[in-house]
């Protein structure tokens, strides 16, 4: 049994309830950690030590702050296969995929913002020959981390390092069911020289720990991904006392195939965005709107394609499909797949659990799921099912596909098939999301700008967004003497 324990003022420490959560490895479906039930007084004992920080991170210089991320960054990559190997125990994906993707960004991730936050400059305006203006930017205080499971160490690191790169201290919480990889992460910062108490992780339960950090008086601002739900409670304890909010929520993303797209690319991509990570990214294409001409041709090569993908030990490397995170993720996406069949769904490929032999015949593992025959509005197409679980719906005009796209409260990524330039930026204009992916998917250059629109989130992170969200800015005016 593996026992967690907080980053506190650069020290492993027990949670001062001295209780703790059962973590899973869901790839076996049992309990093989303990992780800390924190509370607001863990929260007390971070902030205090992130204000005697501050003093000291803040004023380093820019070059000093970035010397240390691009030591921690190199950290992780020493390590890699290690917290590759944690990253899949604790989630469930498989461990190639631990090893390719999440780790790898992570690594990215502190490298991109080492580096980018050398070169964001402050603004000059000149207002006549005797007037001008310049912007000062300083960091905010002590601001708060909140992230997911989906993507553990991926998109904890993607949050705090902008914020440390620009002279703040970080107050964070990993998903209680996802936590080990950001424990393993305060070894790492320490032996890269980061001065105690400007990270501090706290671990434990979102109502308990994630509640306690978005109320705190101290800290000023809040950047936090998870789902929309949970958005709107930050939000509600968070807007009255004039916090910054970053807010990357939840989505139910189209993915839109015309009868003229490059037909081979567009299934093999259309699979790896409904697959990928279980369907447990908040970009995976889950509703697949097809032409009709097209529409009997791709799903008879989409359901082979995806046969192809193998559910399976995630640390075997012929697995493509690994767990589902959590039993009650598990059931809340096998409910989907029931309330699908009660919608008039008829499913064309998977459906259900599946038992992989061996260590894991206890794990929770979903079989690779296509659905047809639904309304493009029914609930199944308009609520995030966030698994292995995908709908065909058949368009004819351009016209129905973007009102049928635009149809959900969500509005994060979309992806468009076609090989019509014109049709392209006719529907990526027209599309209600803060992303659009043509002819590909999920390729990121960090220094895009990274959100939704509608109830997927408020701010943009990415790039130079993200590490002015984590300044308060001060426009300096002066009048020079005639
Ligand atoms: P949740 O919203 O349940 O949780 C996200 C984080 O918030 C967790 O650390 C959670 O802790 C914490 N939390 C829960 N309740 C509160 C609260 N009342 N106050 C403060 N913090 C709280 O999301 P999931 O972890 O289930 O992640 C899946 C969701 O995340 C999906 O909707 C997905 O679309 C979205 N997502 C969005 C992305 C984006 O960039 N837009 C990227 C990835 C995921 P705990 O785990 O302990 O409950």
């Amino acid at each position: 049994m593996q026992r967690i324990l907080n980053f506190i003022n650069g020290e492993y420490v027990a949670p001062v309830s001295n209780q703790y959560l059962k973590g899973f490895n869901p790839a076996i479906g049992a309990v093989y950690s303990e992780v800390p039930d924190s509370d607001e007084r863990d929260v007390a004992l971070a902030v205090k030590a992130a204000t005697a920080a501050f003093e000291v991170w803040s004023n380093y210089t820019q070059e000093q702050r970035s010397d240390i991320l691009l030591k921690i960054a190199q950290g992780i990559e020493n390590r890699l296969e290690e917290f590759a190997l944690a990253e899949t125990n604790d989630q469930g994906k498989p461990l190639w995929l631990s090893k390719v993707m999440d780790i790898p960004r992570a690594v990215s991730n502190f490298k991109f913002y080492a580096t980018t936050a050398l070169s964001l400059s402050g603004e000059f305006h000149k207002t006549d020959s005797q007037i001008f203006n310049y912007t000062l930017r300083s960091p905010i205080g002590i601001v708060g981390c909140i992230s997911p499971w989906n993507l553990p160490l991926y998109l904890f690191s993607w949050k705090i390092t902008p914020a440390l790169a620009m002279g703040n201290c970080v107050i964070a919480k990993p998903s209680e069911i996802t936590p080990m990889t950001a424990s393993m992460l305060g070894e790492v910062c320490n032996a890269a020289g980061l001065p105690k108490g400007v990270l501090n992780i706290i671990h434990g339960l979102g109502p308990k720990v994630g509640s306690s950090i978005t109320a705190h008086q101290d800290i000023k601002a809040i950047s936090f991904t998870g789902g929309t739900k949970t958005g709107a409670e930050i939000s509600r304890i968070a807007a009255p006392m004039f916090k910054k909010m970053s807010l990357e929520l939840g989505g139910k993303n189209p993915n839109i195939i015309f009868d003229d797209c490059d037909f081979e690319k567009t299934v093999k991509i259309s699979a790896a965005a409904a697959f990928t990570n279980q369907g447990e990214i908040c970009l995976c294409g889950s509703r697949i709107f097809i032409q009709d001409t097209l529409y009997e041709r791709f799903k008879n090569a989409f359901v082979e394609e995806v046969k192809k993908r193998k559910v399976g030990d995630p640390l075997l490397d012929t697995s493509r499909v690994g767990a589902i995170v959590s039993k009650p993720h598990f059931e809340k996406v096998l409910s989907y797949i029931a309330l699908a069949k009660e919608e008039g769904g008829s499913i064309i490929l998977g459906g259900g659990p599946v038992e992989v032999p061996g260590r894991c015949k206890d794990g929770w593992f979903i079989e690779p799921t296509i659905i047809e025959g639904l309304a493009y509005d029914c609930r199944v197409n308009r609520e995030e099912i966030f698994g292995p679980v995908v709908t065909l719906v058949p368009f004819s005009t351009e016209a129905e596909a973007l009102k049928m796209a635009n149809s959900t409260q969500y509005g994060l990524a979309c992806t468009i098939f076609t090989e019509n330039l014109s049709k392209a930026h006719r529907v990526a204009a027209k599309i209600e999301s803060g992303i659009v992916w043509i002819n590909c998917w999920l390729e990121r250059d960090l220094r895009t700008p990274f959100g939704g629109v509608k109830q997927s989130g408020v701010g943009r992170e990415g790039g130079f967004e993200a590490l002015k969200f984590f300044t308060e800015e001060k426009n300096v005016c002066i009048k020079i003497d005639s």
